[in-house]
């Protein structure tokens, strides 16, 4: 995996430094997840909150320089488990989310890298902002609930091609000042760092088929 983000970078003439790598590890039990901590790799990845937390803090305990990403949609009332579990947050999509982190962030006094979840595909059973409504999401983040937002992130449709997504995601995180782009997965990560990715999740690609 390693090989094949290095090789993107330099086909995108990127920075490696640039992209991190989260290892998507949902599903994954700490039997599998230990060799690859022990690999080397640092940054993970899990999409449900109660799963995170019934599995990850024996791993940190063991490996204090893990980084936790919470990937998946989350609901208020699991945002004090969240905030107090991940080091970032990549699916911020609405205004009781943003309302119930911004509370635990004063409480906690944490600060977990927020990552806006746009729904570029516009699909109803998916979450995340609409395209048409994010300058407006994000300007509420900031002035209203006082978050500091580090990013966007989307999960383009399986069914189309990734790359309008990717560019329309790095268009808007642009024209709202925003650096990091969270997309590609393992099989569209290449095209995501071409288009700007600056965290890419792969799952299947290093743990294998859940
Ligand atoms: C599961 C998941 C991934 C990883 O998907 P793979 O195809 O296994 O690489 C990435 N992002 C999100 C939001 C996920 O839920």
């Amino acid at each position: 995996m390693e090989q094949d983000i290095a090789r993107a970078c330099e086909e995108a003439r990127r920075d490696r430094a640039s992209v991190t790598l989260i290892a998507v590890s949902k599903t994954f039990d700490a039997s599998a997840i230990s060799p690859i901590i022990d690999a080397g790799q640092r940054v993970f990845g899990e999409n449900r909150v109660q799963e995170a937390k019934a599995k990850w803090p024996e791993l940190v305990a063991a490996c204090p320089g893990v980084a936790l990403h919470l990937i998946g949609p989350l609901q208020s009332n699991k945002a004090k488990d969240a905030v107090a579990l991940f080091d970032a947050i990549h699916s911020v999509d609405r205004p009781s989310i943003c309302e119930a982190l911004a509370k635990e962030i004063n409480l906690q006094n944490k600060r977990p890298e927020l990552f806006i979840q746009l729904n570029t595909g516009e699909e109803p059973q998916k979450a995340g902002v609409a395209p048409a409504d994010a300058d407006a999401f994000i300007a509420s983040c900031r002035e209203k609930y006082g978050l500091v937002i580090s990013g966007l992130m989307c999960i383009p449709p399986v069914d189309q091609a990734p790359a309008p997504h990717f560019a329309l995601t790095a268009k808007i995180a642009a024209r709202n000042g925003l650096t990091n782009l969270s997309m590609g997965m393992s099989a569209d990560f290449a095209i995501a760092i071409a288009f700007g990715a600056t965290h890419v999740r792969v799952g299947s690609a290093i743990f294998g088929h859940r």
